[in-house]
């Protein structure tokens, strides 16, 4: 808390402790659509057999489809993945950092956005160009720190400092998880503390998670209890579920709601951004998570409403920080 996230300067870099990021300080989120990439982003091409990292440094306007954008990017073209992108030789001398023009179908192919969390330092969007421009315009300038690495390119424009994002880490987290079954994975306070315990979750992380994790949730039992743009929780499939309230239609004891949730599509399948009808009984099973009195900044109901509309349809891969509680607090607060 309190931390300056948005630094200008590099500052006395080297008197600070070099910098951790956990799984959540540093987390890739599918883009789908132009305005979700941004000039500044860490982005990161998948591949079937490299995936490679590269810094946006504009994103030309356009009047096109959703779905197609056209971005100047600065990358490392120099390592094994680079050239497979830019088919160039593997580790030839002939480009190491190139700025090319991109034109990307969101639809065909799957690109991913870094979002760096308060837990990590990073620079301004505007910051993070200027350094990303500079390092190319200064050949070999201390490229060898970069070990032929796109990723350290990147996450070094970003942060100062040359970081490994560690995608196994989602696979240890899976069989981690596995002997729990869906009721161990869907408690998020058991998983948050297993995580931090493992060292898959740094403090700073782990914190801030617990305090959102212990926002009240006060049961609903009469019509006055919830408004549009509100969290539901209750069980689905024996697991603990959240959704959105995008409609509300009141009856004598329960209220005919209009949700939009991730729906069940089981454990190592996609789950799909869908709305449906469910009703509410005023028994207290379902709850409803209670932001006043918090330090959280939400959005108006109404906004939270549009927010999810805007997400409808959309498929996310199943990421254990990417559930359907994640998709409730993006919708509501001013957090992501
Ligand atoms: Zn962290």
């Amino acid at each position: 808390m309190g931390k300056k996230v948005h630094d200008e300067s590099d500052g006395n870099k080297t008197s600070n402790p070099k910098p951790v990021a956990c799984l959540e300080c540093v987390k890739p989120i599918q883009v789908f659509k132009r305005d979700e990439i941004k000039r500044g982003d860490h982005i990161k091409f998948h591949g079937r057999i490299y995936d490679h990292h590269a810094i946006v440094v504009d994103r030309i306007p356009s009047n096109d489809k959703d779905h197609k954008v056209t971005v100047e990017i600065v990358h490392a073209s120099n390592t094994t993945a680079g050239a497979m992108y830019c088919c160039l030789r593997p580790f030839s001398s002939i480009a190491k950092l190139v700025r090319e023009t991109k034109q990307i179908n969101l639809k065909k192919m799957k690109v991913m956005v870094y979002k760096y969390s308060d837990t990590i330092f990073h620079f301004s969007p505007e910051r993070i160009v200027e350094r990303a421009n500079t390092e190319r315009s200064n050949p070999g300038f201390k490229y060898n720190l970069f070990n032929n690495n796109c990723e350290h390119f990147a996450t070094h424009c970003v942060t100062g400092e040359s970081l490994s994002l560690q995608v196994g880490k989602i696979r240890m987290i899976k069989r981690l998880f596995v002997n729990q079954g869906f009721q161990g994975i869907s408690d998020e306070v058991l998983r948050n503390k297993i995580l931090n315990e493992k060292g898959m979750l740094c403090t700073p992380c782990f914190l801030r998670n617990k305090q959102l994790l212990s926002v009240a949730k006060k049961p609903i039992t009469s019509k006055d209890d919830l408004n549009i743009g509100d969290i539901i929780t209750y069980k689905y499939y024996r697991c603990w579920h959240s959704a959105v309230v995008i409609d509300i239609k009141p009856h004598d004891s329960s209220l005919e709601c209009k949700i939009a949730h991730y729906a069940f599509r089981g454990l190592h399948k996609h789950r799909k951004i869908r709305e449906d009808t469910f009703r509410i009984p005023f028994n207290g099973t379902v709850k409803v998570t209670d932001f006043s009195n918090t330090k959280y900044t939400v959005y108006a109901q109404e906004e939270v409403v549009k927010r999810a509309r805007r997400k409808l349809g959309e498929k996310r891969y199943v990421h254990f920080s990417n559930d359907s509680s994640h998709f409730a607090r993006w919708c509501k607060l001013e957090l992501y």
